[in-house]
């Protein structure tokens, strides 16, 4: 990771800043392609080491040719902002006053957002806009201090504390815009619209821009989900794809806790070179029953139950993807029998900064070994305890994040079992 030392401040590791607010209002070109307008963000800091400056991450300038960058943030108020650093993709604004414990600040400023072209989660195919992780958040700072992490292509560095918004959007009338949160439609200018979001305790907020064409149902559970589809994309698939939202939002809701959103939008493109990705209340997905159940599983691991994405991402994808087989019906015998480790520096537990430099592995360890560790931990410690395990363990961290350690003494105090040589084994440090 990037950051100060640990020893020159937070000496307290609560992580701050804290319970973040955001307030955005952006208005679109005629496409969709192009947002302009304002962010501000009102937060607080629970630690007893004051707060002299934040970072806003601008995780989409990974996307431009730094300096020249696809999210620009211009006239910052409530602090002075320094020149941009780790590639664009981060801005230090040190704050006008410092501050204390319990203390509440605000920072804002205008923004610009162009999105290149690209089936992307940050991109533009045809007419289609994609809008992941474009605005600026707030980075976190806790034990190790400041979380500067580079962007990830191979997987996710987005470590953030959960987060209130509200997001106005004018559009052209022509354009659905699908959304983290729920969102109310009012009539705008001559051909517009403007569409107000509102997400409470997500982690981040996405949209998307384009003709979709739109579908709606609700699970048994009584959570609307909208299926958003391209034009390319028949409407025997999305509703197949309806089908599959619905049951995997209700299995993994059955399993982890009730999925709080009350709505859930799928955006489906089958030109993403990924399979899927996950934004809280929002996923991208190509026409892939796995796919989908693997990023509504992310609702609970990641959305719910964060972590830090970039030193542990195992924490949201290995328990992603096992949930995905226990949705499936798979059991994973025998699945630890074709584990080859390529070094003795691999591990399940392991870094994207590892994974960014074998990202060939990346794949076959932390998803396919991660969800074997974790039937292997349920033949270990029984079936009823895994369920119960895992149950509590989204309760005790909902809203909150998770880490390797904490999961571990949970799962121990789950078993009589020693697992020492269980972690060793299959290769889960911290
Ligand atoms: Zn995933």
């Amino acid at each position: 990771m990037w950051g100060v030392p640990s020893a020159v401040f937070a000496a307290d590791g609560t992580r701050t800043p804290s319970a973040p607010s955001y307030t955005v209002t952006l208005t679109s070109n005629t496409s969709g392609s192009t947002w302009t307008g304002h962010e501000s963000i009102t937060f607080s800091n629970p630690s007893a080491d004051p707060l002299t400056e934040v970072y806003l991450r601008l995780w989409d300038n990974y996307h431009g040719t730094c300096p020249s960058t696809p999210v620009t943030v211009t006239n910052v108020t409530g602090g002075t902002p320094s020149p941009l650093s780790v590639s664009c993709t981060a801005l230090k604004i040190t704050l006008a006053t410092a501050l204390n414990q319990n203390q509440t600040a605000s920072v804002g400023f205008d923004l610009s957002i162009v999105v290149p072209a690209g089936a992307d989660r940050f991109g533009r195919d045809g007419s289609y806009n994609f809008i992941g992780n474009a605005l600026p958040v707030l980075a976190v700072r806790d034990a190790s201090g400041w979380h500067l992490d580079p962007y990830s292509n191979n997987g996710e560095s987005f470590y953030s504390l959960i987060s209130n918004y509200a997001v106005t959007l004018d559009h052209p009338t022509s354009l659905l815009v699908p959304a983290t949160g729920t969102s109310v439609d009012t009539p705008g200018t001559s051909g517009r619209t403007v569409t107000k979001a509102t997400a409470n305790n997500v982690r981040e907020f996405a949209w998307a821009a384009g003709p979709f064409v739109k579908t709606t149902s609700t699970t048994t559970t009584g959570v609307v989900v909208n299926v958003y589809r391209v034009s390319s994309i028949s409407s025997s698939s999305a509703a197949s794809m309806m089908t599959t939202a619905k049951n995997a939002l209700v299995a993994h809701a059955g399993r982890f806790g009730a999925y709080p959103y009350g709505e859930a939008d799928v955006v489906l493109d089958n030109n993403f070179w990924f399979g899927g990705m996950e934004y809280p209340g929002f996923v991208l997905d190509v026409i892939s029953s796995t796919a989908l159940a693997h990023e509504l599983a992310h609702q609970w691991w990641y959305g719910i139950v964060g972590d830090d994405e970039y030193n542990s991402p195992w924490l949201d994808e290995s328990f992603t993807d096992y949930a995905t087989d226990l949705y499936n019906g798979v059991s994973g015998t025998n699945c630890w029998n074709n584990v080859s480790w390529q070094s003795s520096a691999e591990k399940i537990s392991n870094s994207m900064a590892y994974w960014d430099a074998h990202s060939n592995r990346y794949g076959t360890v932390v998803y396919t070994y991660g969800k074997c560790a974790l039937h292997d931990l349920r033949r270990t410690i029984g079936t009823t305890a895994m369920t119960n395990l895992l149950r509590n363990y989204a309760a005790a961290h909902w809203y909150g994040v998770s880490t390797t350690a904490e999961f571990k003494a949970a799962a121990q105090a789950a078993t009589t079992v020693n697992l020492s040589s269980f972690w060793t084994t299959h290769r889960i440090d911290g």
